[in-house]
């Protein structure tokens, strides 16, 4: 597993070094919107703890923090009106490693949604 480095942009961001535009926040999860939005709708979920990839956080992180951040997820999904209940539903993605150009090594997902993504996944 890759080491984490805590000098990536979301460790500085959690820190409150770098300004975000945050959605939500809960003790373990933090969403904000992405800086480049590819949507009408692009917020990143990131866990608050020091996670490189979905793998290290699915093997390492604790129940607790798991299930905090897919509950924050779905939650900020109805909030902001994308969910399948309050809007037309979204799209997560989660990079993970040098072939699906994760740029940030803190594990996050991205949600997009607002508009018709098309069937294509890559
Ligand atoms: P990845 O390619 O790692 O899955 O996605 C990283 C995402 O982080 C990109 O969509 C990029 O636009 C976003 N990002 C990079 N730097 C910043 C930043 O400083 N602030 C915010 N809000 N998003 C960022």
């Amino acid at each position: 597993m890759a080491t984490y480095d805590d000098q990536n942009i979301f460790a500085r961001i959690l820190r409150g070094e770098i300004p975000n535009d945050t959605v939500t926040e809960t003790e373990h999860t933090l969403v904000f919107r992405d800086i480049r939005p590819q949507a009408p709708v692009h917020v990143l979920v990131i866990p608050k703890g020091a996670y490189v990839s979905f793998e290290d956080f699915a093997a390492n992180a604790s129940e607790v923090e798991i299930m905090d951040f897919m509950r924050t997820a779905a939650k900020v999904s109805h909030d902001l009106g994308i969910s399948m209940d309050t809007g037309k539903g979204f799209r997560a993605i989660a990079n993970s490693g040098e072939h699906s150009h994760q740029e940030v090594p803190h594990f996050h997902l991205h949600l997009l949604a607002g508009r018709p993504l098309g069937a294509m996944l890559v």
